[in-house]
């Protein structure tokens, strides 16, 4: 239990979400271990016996994020409520306390997956294992970093940004992830064998979370090879996905695993329709915040512009679709591939960016980079512009 506490607290580090020495993780099995020593301990053994879980989280997290969770959560605010598709799926909302006491951190804990304490941090928890709680950790900073841009966005539109807000946009900026100049070189296809297969989709998945174009948990990755569709499973990490591949048949019949990615059947749908191989899935930051960034406030399906926002907007050439997770008529499945043909990616509102290549991985990238890298840059243009 130590070591995987250590390679979490590790992660959180190496993710740019908590600076070195300030995870403090703790898990259960035939004892409650710690990875250090901290005086927080007490008051988090107590939430440990007042919940059903096996892993608890403590972390002030690092720049840009402390900040802007400061601001988001500062004067009576009780919750924060994010509407980008990650929190909408797995988090509802994140509440607020300010006291670090057992009983409120218990009671909001109950209900949710993440308790934000005013100036002192986030804990999060798992029921099966630390990694849940980091997941969740990440998904808060996400999350809050998407909100605060989006809302920042909507603010200076209206002429009603505030001198805080304004300070605090100004350090979040020394602090965003820069991106590199160019791709990293990925396996060439076409492959040989089912094991260059496995390889290049581990790789890909690997590089998508090194270049910080999704957290590692979220997003997806698939590749064609012959008749059959290789596809990350649902529950994966996309930094290590060795041996969480599923390879499902094109023909139609049902995949061969139950586990494979909830966006299954939208990359079927994509491949078939464009004729591409490779699909690579991530939840860039700038790509969501632009995605969100309607300035059509009167919007007859505001509220739900997620899943059927009835305008048609692009940003450069990349065009932005509604759609939920999974099938149905709003279903990723039906509005995602007729978007995809003839276009390198498309934007799901609020969620993410979708990428196709032929053959491997490389392009797919490729596109996945400079599409989050332009959106950055229209972010940025629109900002100084205030
Ligand atoms: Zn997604
Ligand atoms: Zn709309």
């Amino acid at each position: 239990m130590k070591k995987l506490l250590e390679k979490y607290s590790a992660k959180l580090v190496s993710a740019g979400l908590a600076e070195a020495g300030n995870p403090l993780l703790g898990g259960l099995d035939a004892d409650l271990e710690w990875n250090r020593e901290d005086p927080a301990i007490p008051v988090l053994e107590k939430v440990f016996s007042g919940l059903s879980i096996n892993s608890l989280l403590f972390s002030l997290p690092a720049e840009p994020y402390r900040s802007i969770i400061d601001f988001l959560a500062s004067g009576e605010v009780s919750c924060i409520r994010p509407e980008d598709s990650e929190t909408r799926t797995f988090m509802h909302d994140l509440p607020v306390v300010r006291d670090f006491t057992s009983d409120t951190i218990i009671e909001k804990l109950r209900k949710r997956k993440s308790v934000i304490i005013k100036g002192k941090g986030i804990v999060t928890w798992g029921t099966v294992s630390p990694e849940q709680a980091f997941i969740f950790y990440s998904s808060v900073c996400f999350a809050c970093f998407v909100k605060f841009f989006s809302d920042y966005l909507r603010d200076s539109r209206r002429g009603e940004v505030s001198p805080e807000q304004d300070r605090v946009l100004k350090k979040a900026l020394k602090h965003i992830d820069k991106y590199p100049d160019k791709p990293p070189e990925l396996m060439s296809g076409p492959f040989k064998s089912r094991e260059d297969v496995y390889r290049a989709v581990a790789q890909a998945g690997r590089q998508t979370v090194k270049h910080r174009l999704v957290d590692s948990f979220f997003g997806n990755v698939s590749l064609r090879w012959g008749e059959t569709l290789f596809i990350t499973q649902t529950t994966s990490s996309l930094d290590e996905l060795e041996g969480c591949i599923d390879p499902c048949p094109m023909d139609g019949s049902a995949c061969t695993s139950i586990t494979a990615s909830s966006e299954f059947s939208a990359h079927m749908g994509i491949l078939r329709l464009t004729g591409m191989d490779a699909i690579l899935h991530g939840h860039p930051k700038f790509s969501v915040i632009m995605s969100m960034n309607c300035r059509q406030e009167n919007c007859a399906a505001r509220g739900s512009c997620h899943i059927r926002c009835p305008e048609k907007r692009f940003i450069g050439d990349v065009p932005i679709v509604p759609g939920e997770v999974g099938t149905g008529p709003y279903g990723l499945c039906n509005t995602l591939p007729p978007s995809m043909k003839n276009n390198r990616g498309v934007i799901v509102w609020g969620h993410g960016l979708f990428t196709v290549s032929e053959g491997d991985f490389n392009s797919a990238f490729r596109n996945l980079l400079s599409i989050e890298k332009m959106c950055q840059k229209e972010c940025l243009k629109l900002l100084e512009r205030t």
